[in-house]
């Protein structure tokens, strides 16, 4: 028999209390009973999101709302600009490409951080720009980009500010409305412990100008439906019923502990995650590291290897690097219902996969810095 420690970032660990409401009996999505507990849902996601805007529950994983928000706010042949840190901010430009909208790309090195001044300047050059697509957590580098900066950089012009949160969004600190955000997405698999299924999306009033403008095709992730379907607590089609119905135990878990110490607890691990993978040489890899996962060089005889054995040997899973930094870094997440005794558990097993691999290290040593960081924090 063998346990399993889910540690990669995304999918993540469900609590115990929300896996047994996915197992409930499936009720009708058109009775009250259902209404009610999308009602609560819909007001807890307002919490979590930090927002008064409505925020629609889509079915699909983040890929598909980061769709919907390319199709619900534009036309074949608007420019817009992406901001892109990595594998998941490439993804808005693969998505906005094949809708025929112009991208202006801004692309920085993989394990830096986005500019807001940068995009300031892109956005004064161009100044027909009718959205500026940024990822908050870049999940395949580990980084954090400063969308309040950049929100106070967008929000002075005409275009919109959409951000992918599917990473960030419970685990790091992260208000929509303060920052002037116009559009969030997030989903179900990361910060919000549930399985993976769900999609969320939170528009701005902007935000909605320019929906009523748009002319890309849409039908199914249409946001004018899911506007109408929420005045009745419904969704327009057949939701994840079991995953809504364990959402509401998820952000009743996080309302219950609150949401800064949500944040709080997940900066602690990223500090505790850093210093355990300083103590056994290993470099980070982020400049500018979030709060939701922490990613950290590994030299590249060896880099392919770790993950795989570290999930055959000790049932620990980790995830390695994707595209251009694939075996060449390990990334290992702290968010939703990864706890402390995790995290120490995780560096145990990485040391002595490490060793088995002929790395150098002194065993013991990541496991102590981590210690000594939980115990003085
Ligand atoms: C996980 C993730 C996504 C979406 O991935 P799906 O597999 O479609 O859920 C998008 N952006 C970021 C930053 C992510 O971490």
């Amino acid at each position: 028999m063998k346990k399993h420690y889910l540690l990669t970032p995304g999918p993540t660990p469900v609590p115990p209390e929300v896996a047994l409401k996915e197992a409930l009996p499936i009720i009708h999505h058109r009775t009250s009973e259902f209404g009610a507990i999308f009602k609560d849902v819909s007001e807890g996601l307002k919490y979590v999101f930090r927002t008064q805007n409505d925020v629609f529950i889509t079915s699909s994983s983040g890929t598909g709302t980061m769709e919907s928000a390319v199709v619900n706010l534009l036309s074949a042949g608007d420019e817009v600009i992406v901001a892109t840190s990595g594998n998941f901010g490439d993804r808005w430009i693969k998505i906005c490409e094949v809708y025929g909208v112009i991208v202006h790309s801004i692309s920085v090195e993989w394990g830096k951080a986005v500019s807001s001044i940068e995009i300031e300047k892109v956005l004064k050059a161009n100044p027909k720009v009718k959205a500026v697509y940024t990822t908050f957590t870049e999940t395949s580098t580990g980084v954090v980009n400063d969308i309040k900066a950049i929100g106070e950089v967008v929000s002075k012009t005409s275009a919109v500010l959409v951000v992918d949160a599917i990473s960030g969004l419970v685990g790091q600190e992260f208000h929509m409305d303060d920052w002037k955000v116009d559009v969030t997405v997030s989903g179900s698999q990361k910060g919000f412990m549930l399985a993976p299924g769900l999609a969320f999306v939170a528009l701005s009033p902007k935000a909605w100008g320019l929906v009523e403008e748009s002319k890309l095709p849409k039908f199914y992730f249409d946001y004018k439906k899911y506007k109408k379907s929420l005045i009745t607590s419904e969704t327009p089609f057949t939701p994840p019923v079991s995953l809504i119905v364990a959402l509401q135990e998820a952000i009743r878990m996080i309302k219950e502990h609150t949401i800064e110490q949500v944040w709080a607890d997940c900066r602690l691990l990223a500090k505790a995650s850093r210093a355990g993978m300083k103590a056994i040489g290993l470099e980070l890899f982020a400049e500018n590291p979030c709060d939701v996962v922490t990613s950290a060089k590994v030299p590249e005889d060896i880099g392919g290897k770790i993950v795989k054995i570290l999930r055959e040997k000790y049932g620990v899973s980790i995830a390695g690097g994707q595209g251009a930094v694939k075996g060449k870094i390990i990334r290992f997440a702290h968010m939703g219902y990864i706890g402390k005794a995790d995290i120490l558990v995780g560096f145990s097993c990485l040391e002595m996969v490490l060793k088995e691999l002929g790395y150098k290290l002194e065993l013991g040593k990541s496991v102590a810095a981590v210690q000594e960081v939980l115990l003085n924090n």
